[in-house]
């Protein structure tokens, strides 16, 4: 996954920093940070250059800060000289947020990483930015505790990342993404002032900045300090994993079990090019006539427990399971979330590249929806397998590529894009968890209108005055998108009614 939008480039690529103004870049944030704690080398800096998207950028120079001071000097420096500067945690990131795409300066918290209070009694932790996900959670286990969202990604993507991108994960179908759990902020405003939004109570008065911060993509400042809600861990857990011979059946199933009253804390299903994937990769041994599975897992005290999974196996054999196995010990249900959360690296088995889509629909929408996929994968002549969070209709397509063969980068984009028209067409929206950053920000018009957009600028605008941090991600430039508009006169939504799925609204 190493090439390059190259439209987006071509708009946006700054010239070159020359080698002298890079040198005096560096001693000038070597004064604020140290000497240990600044990378300016093209060497260095080209390790900094991408995260997990399609997008690359080499910033100017990289800083590792240490505490919320420095972070506030580094942002008045760069008010100071003009210069653009992105936050980054692990670059994990599936969107492109942490690229610095305007170069300047990328300010990574990856040493700020210090779980600063656990407090079991009231259920909180507060922690800088740079804590990695899973770390946080293995570390208030004594206490019988866990951070509830758990991207797959857990461990090594951090909880500042997080919080920029409003992470997800398969457990936040029954307790709700990064935003249910982050109470306060400690931040540094695009005006190098250091502000609290939000706090230890549930709620605060006023307008919920805290909760406007969670999921902006570090394009309203950064994260220094994060106050989290922890969740006991559950005193029982059952494992499904519930095989089909179709997939409509299969996707049948999740708008099934939720209609019975029934939630899992976790709702994931893969279909059969995905499960061919694994299969190479691990060998679980999944009947030969599989076509999709559902990875289920419930959770609770063990009575209310074992009526939910009877209530589940009863649906899963109604709409015509093949086999409905149960996690018999911690082992094999380890072993069965094990496999889901290396899907994206089975599928590097099967193709050099591949390009992770991130959409959502409504769940009875799913068996529509995941045809149609199969029309795209058709029409562009492109390998798609399925790995998604189900539950929430939350899809996430792997369109197989290989980056040597002329054009096929270009047509990876356009099935892309058309998958999330199609997630927007069907009442859905653009991103259930990898956030918008450079590669949906010209979407942004199929699920807003340019009057929607124009608030968000203005927002974006009472907090970055400047225009510095972490430029191009997340909003349009206006008329940017009008192209490919859904609204394009600015009224209000109207009932979109595609044929092959039905109205939807
Ligand atoms: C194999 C794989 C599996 C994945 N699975 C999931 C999944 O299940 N669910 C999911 O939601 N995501 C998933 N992701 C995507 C990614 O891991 C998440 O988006 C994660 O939260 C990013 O964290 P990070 O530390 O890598 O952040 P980065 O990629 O470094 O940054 C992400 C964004 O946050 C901003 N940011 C980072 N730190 C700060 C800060 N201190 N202050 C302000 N802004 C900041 C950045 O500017 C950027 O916009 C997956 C990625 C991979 C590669």
């Amino acid at each position: 996954m190493q090439t390059v939008n190259k439209t987006v480039r071509a708009m946006t690529e700054p010239l070159p920093i020359a080698t002298a103004e890079r040198e005096k870049l560096a001693r000038d944030l070597t004064t604020i940070v140290g000497k240990e704690a600044v990378l300016w080398k093209t060497y260095d800096l080209k390790l900094y250059e991408y995260d997990g998207s399609i997008e690359k950028h080499m910033p100017d120079a990289v800083v590792f800060p240490t505490t919320t001071a420095q972070v506030a000097q580094l942002v008045k420096y760069c008010n100071r000289e003009k210069l653009y500067y992105t936050a980054r945690g692990a670059g994990t990131g599936l969107s492109g947020g942490a690229i610095p795409i305007k170069g300047g300066v990328l300010i990574a918290f990856t040493r700020m990483n210090r779980i600063l209070k656990v407090d079991p009694e009231n259920l909180r932790a507060v922690v800088e930015p740079g804590v990695i996900n899973l770390h946080l959670s293995d570390a208030v286990a004594p206490y019988g505790l866990y951070f509830v969202p758990d991207p797959s990604s857990q461990k090594a993507c951090t909880l500042g990342g997080n919080v920029g991108e409003n992470s997800g994960g398969p457990h936040t179908l029954l307790y709700g993404v990064t935003t249910n759990h982050t109470l306060g902020l400690e931040v540094v405003t695009p005006d190098g002032e250091i502000r609290h939004f939000g706090g230890n109570a549930p709620d605060s008065p006023g307008y919920d900045l805290c909760g406007l911060f969670v999921g902006s993509e570090g394009t309203l400042g950064l994260i220094t300090k994060i106050t989290l809600k922890l969740t006991p861990l559950p005193p029982a857990v059952k494992t499904f994993l519930a095989i089909y011979d179709s997939v409509e059946k299969c996707s049948n199933t999740v708008s099934s079990i939720i209609q019975q009253g029934v939630i899992p804390a976790a709702l994931e299903m893969m279909d059969h090019m995905m499960i061919g994937a694994i299969e190479a990769a691990t060998q679980v041994g999944y009947p030969t006539t599989t076509k999709a599975v559902l990875l289920i897992e419930c959770e609770g005290f063990p009575p209310a427990l074992e009526q939910q999974a009877k209530a589940i196996e009863e649906v899963c054999r109604k709409e015509g399971v093949l086999e409905f196995r149960t996690a018999k010990d911690e082992a094999e249900r380890e072993a069965l979330w094990k496999v889901r959360k290396g899907a994206f690296g089975a599928v590097g088995r099967m193709s050099s590249d591949y390009y992770v889509v991130d959409g959502v629909v409504p769940r009875s929408k799913l068996p529509a929806v995941l045809a149609a996929i199969g029309q795209i994968s058709k029409k562009y002549g492109l390998a798609i397998a399925n790995v998604f969070h189900a539950g929430d209709g939350n899809l996430h397509p792997l369109i197989m590529f290989d980056s040597n063969k002329p054009s096929e980068l270009e047509k990876t984009l356009k099935a892309g894009e058309e998958i999330i028209k199609l997630c927007a067409e069907v009442g859905g929206t653009l991103s259930g968890e990898h956030g918008v950053g450079l590669e949906k920000r010209d979407m942004m018009c199929f699920i807003f209108n340019e009057g929607e957009l124009a608030i968000m600028r203005l927002v974006r605008a009472a907090f970055d005055t400047e225009g510095l941090c972490n430029p191009e991600k997340l909003l349009p430039t206006p008329g940017r998108c009008s192209e490919t508009h859904l609204q394009t006169d600015g009224k209000a939504k109207d009932k979109y009614v595609r044929p092959e799925i039905g109205e939807v609204w």
